[in-house]
């Protein structure tokens, strides 16, 4: 794209203004950039050279476009225009967008536009725990505002534009209203002339691409890289990829990860993978052998220790066969299989069945009852209650508890009063 070899001196200058490595990410040039502006601050008493240079140093660097540009070809390549990237900023409008313009207590630093940070735009990236196990690429195609190519979002053909008469420039209405005695509210909201752009454009000279609002629509396609070992709600972050608007930093795009139920397999505790397996009565006593396909397709080889009994709900794991740790993906946790023992139904065994099953089974407790006691005890039948009707017996009685509990709270001053009150 540039036909000349850069000078090697001219992409470092703005790191070492702000007082960075090459290799800050957007969180440390932000820091660095709000600590110096303070100190340098001209309405402190700071250098306006100074505080000129670190707004510029940080224009750029802060956008990862410009950044790029400036990191391979330096800061001359930005002069030249690409892409619109050597355009500055007033230094007080940068400072603004982080601090407002009452950054000193409402010292007189509102010099009209101030460049403001777009938003974030945030998506929900389904993706299912085999994505997350192998990890994969997703394209999104999205879109989104671009300031536009063809005025680089004046909106106009010839780049001039008048003050808007409905808010005097600045993009802003002041209403007041009386509400009281001697009271008078005052409202602020953007001007509906030019919504806020503080500018009007002349029907004649507005920009025929983007007729006259700045930015056009754009489709753009983003690789959304989904790493191995990822979790649910982690976020992968497109900065400044949001809608672009003039005079403003644009936001980013924010996908957020979102893990589909899996059928089979549970993730739990960070890496670890959680899988249910029924077993038959006989394989619990006598042991099983199975495969189990796992996220990769694999197929895993599960069998119990000769002579090895498992118990209803026992857990058994598999070392290094869970989740890949995210950026270490060589590490895995477990896999923990939970035993469920399916019994065999009341009725197929025959008496004659059941005293051969007695016969290997261990022996009975040894307490039998004699006559006498039998005689004592009084006669029961047994009956079925489900799990379900334990569960609906004990919710009753809670919210029965409640009821109690609040009627009691009516006329006691005593502490739980206090907590209930809090929460
Ligand atoms: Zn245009
Ligand atoms: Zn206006």
């Amino acid at each position: 794209m540039f036909g000349r070899v850069p000078k090697k001196s001219d992409n470092t200058k703005f790191y070492e203004v702000l007082g960075v490595p090459k290799s800050a990410s957007q969180d440390e040039l932000k820091k660095a950039y709000k600590k110096a502006a303070i100190k340098n601050h001209p309405d402190k008493g700071g250098d306006p050279e100074k505080f000129k240079e670190l707004a510029h140093a940080y224009e750029v660097l802060s956008d990862p476009e410009k950044r790029e540009i400036y990191d391979q070809y330096g800061e001359d390549a930005l002069k030249e225009g690409m892409g619109g990237g050597g355009s500055s900023h007033n230094p007080f409008d940068i400072f603004e967008s982080f601090f407002g313009g009452g950054a000193f207590g409402g010292g007189g630093s509102s010099r009209g536009r101030r460049q403001k940070r777009g938003e974030d735009v945030v998506h929900a990236l389904k993706v299912s725990l085999e994505e997350l196990y192998n990890g994969t690429t997703k394209k999104l195609s999205l879109s989104r505002n671009a300031v536009c190519s063809k005025c680089k979002g004046k909106g106009s053909k010839s780049g001039a534009s008048s003050r808007c008469y409905g808010c005097q420039g600045t993009g802003m209405k002041i209403t007041t209203r009386q509400i009281g005695l001697g009271m008078i509210q005052q409202m602020q909201h953007v001007c509906p002339e030019c919504r806020g752009s503080g500018e009007m454009i002349s029907d004649r000279d507005r920009c025929p691409q983007c007729k006259g609002n700045k930015v056009t629509q754009e489709k753009k396609v983003l690789e959304v890289h989904i790493e191995k070992g990822m979790r649910d709600g982690q976020k992968i972050t497109f900065e400044g990829q949001a809608d672009e608007a003039p005079d403003t930093i644009t936001g980013d795009i924010v996908f957020v990860l979102e893990q589909k139920k899996h059928p089979k397999f549970d993730r739990r505790f960070g890496d670890d993978l959680y899988v249910d397996h029924n077993l038959s009565l006989t394989e619990a006593l006598c042991g099983f052998q199975f495969a189990l396909t796992h996220l990769d397709g694999r197929q895993l080889l599960i069998k119990s220790n000769p002579g090895e009994v498992v118990k209803p709900g026992q857990y058994k794991a598999i070392n290094d066969e869970g989740m890949p740790h995210h950026q270490r993906p060589f590490m895995k946790g477990k896999l923990v299989i939970q035993f469920h023992v399916i019994f065999p139904e009341s009725g197929v065994f025959s008496p004659e069945q059941c005293r051969k099953i007695e016969n290997v089974l261990p022996m009975r407790p040894s307490k039998h009852l004699t006559d006498m006691e039998l005689d004592d005890c009084e006669e029961t039948t047994l009956h079925d209650v489900s799990a379900e009707e334990v569960k609906r017996r004990k919710e009753q009685r809670q919210h029965r508890h409640r009821e109690a509990y609040d009627e009691d709270d009516d006329d006691d001053e005593s502490a739980p009063r206090v907590q209930c009150a809090q929460q």
